[in-house]
């Protein structure tokens, strides 16, 4: 994501930035988020704690890009998909997964799902003709059933590529997410502390065809820079922005020498998926991960991150349960399921909506524009889902004091538009 000040103010969530065709965008003026919608780097990123999460990179071998949907293109062509193929997409979904599709000459055929947001097999088996891959999303970090869809695509002789960009860790059946599908991807840089970053993984295919090539020095520097200052911003590395006066001029110089140096081409140097749109760049298929985000990789704890999103988001279920007008999508966090987000469903979610933004608090709305022609008659589900489920962070660089403020702006949101 980009530095908070060159944001655009009135960008609402993790995913799309502006509204595929067709759906004229609605950009009020909210704040900017008071609290980080996205985790930010703190001292305490790399503190061991938690023991062991299980993770899409405990998957055989593993390729780091910079963007989920990146990685989505490259699995893709890896399972042959080109011009005139189909690809089964579920019909909840965010752009960015079906920009990569459209981008290699294929078309998505939109596929049900059901209202806890599991794959529904039986559209799926009633669309397959012509198709050789399927998608499935293991939606806000709750998995698929993964093991049934892999007997399913292993019956049906589909291709399954697993989107864990919202479930980088988990696991299903004993097993780390990821390890399903033929390939999987993820996006790293929803769960860790980096501008930039996705994967690619297989358990069955080697990844040797891919070949990916080093972003260059202004990338890298630009990277690491805007990583640091969403830290800086949010105020997390308060101390050590004292004990590093050296490395702050010299962040002062690298922009000032980057700014003189990108004249007519700032657009070049960082992913535009890191700015938070949906655009799908093929000038970044084949470029690795910066080496900021992968020495984050390595360093950040993924023990202490798995811990505290499933503790913030159990805080966030239990001081939110019995509020009138809204309630979890899922009833339950299953043991070893580390959340993304807390999804809340809303009966009222414009006027909720409005006045959390308003109060700047952070909301995520993934799946907020459907693709042209996903309407209630293509899965009535999604379109409700669409609607009405917002998302809360529960990412692990949240303070407590920032969390009971959040709860506390949902609570009076949501008795305000009750009111009559
Ligand atoms: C964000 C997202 C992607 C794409 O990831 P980027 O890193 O933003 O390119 C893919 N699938 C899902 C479900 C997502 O939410």
């Amino acid at each position: 994501m980009a530095p908070l000040a060159d944001r655009a103010p009135q960008q609402s969530t993790a995913s799309p930035a502006a509204p595929p065709a067709g759906h004229p965008p609605v950009l009020p003026n909210y704040p900017r988020a008071h609290v980080p919608t996205k985790p930010v780097l703190s001292r305490d990123s790399f503190r061991r704690a938690g023991g062991h999460a299980p993770s899409i990179l405990d998957t055989r071998e593993a390729l780091l890009v910079t963007s989920g949907r990146v990685a989505i293109a490259l699995a893709l062509r890896q399972m042959g998909v080109g011009p005139g193929d189909r690809v089964l997409m579920p019909s909840y979904h965010c752009a960015s997964m079906i920009e990569p599709v459209v981008w290699l000459g294929a078309t998505p055929v939109f596929y049900r799902i059901h209202g806890d947001t599991q794959v529904n097999l039986e559209d799926v088996a009633a669309k397959l003709a012509g198709a050789k891959v399927m998608l499935a999303t293991n939606y806000f970090g709750f998995p698929q059933n993964l093991s049934a869809l892999r007997a399913f695509c292993d019956q049906h002789q589909l291709m399954l590529l697993e989107d864990c960009a919202h479930c980088f860790l988990g696991e299903h059946q004993g097993r780390p997410v990821g390890s399903f599908g033929d390939y999987a991807i993820a996006s790293t840089m929803k769960f860790f502390p980096i501008y930039e970053g996705g994967c690619l993984v297989s358990a069955r295919h080697s990844l040797a065809p891919v070949r990916l090539q080093a972003g260059g020095f202004k990338f890298e520097a630009k990277m690491a820079v805007n990583a640091l200052e969403d830290g800086f911003e949010y105020r997390r590395l308060g101390t050590v922005r004292r004990l590093l006066a050296l490395p702050l001029g010299l962040k002062n110089f690298l922009l000032g020498q980057l700014k003189r140096h990108s004249h007519g081409a700032p657009a070049a140097m960082a992913p535009r998926s890191s700015e938070g749109g949906f655009g799908f760049d093929p000038a970044w298929l084949h470029k690795r991960g910066s080496l900021f985000s992968r020495l984050m990789l390595r360093l950040v704890s993924r023990g202490r991150m798995g811990e505290l999103r499933r503790s913030n988001y159990l805080r966030l279920q239990s001081a939110l349960a019995g509020l009138p007008g809204c309630r979890p999508l899922h009833a339950v966090l299953p043991e070893r399921v580390y959340p993304w987000v807390f999804p809340l469903y809303v009966d009222l979610p414009g006027p909720v909506f409005d006045s959390l933004k308003k109060d700047g608090v952070p909301i995520v709305r993934f799946a907020e524009y459907l693709w042209q022609g996903v309407d209630a008659t293509v899965c009535s589900n999604s379109v409700e889902l669409s609607r009405h489920v917002l998302q809360f962070p529960c990412h692990q660089e949240l303070q407590e004091q920032e969390l009971d403020w959040m709860i506390d702006k949902i609570k009076t949101a949501m008795l305000a538009a009750r009111a009559p």
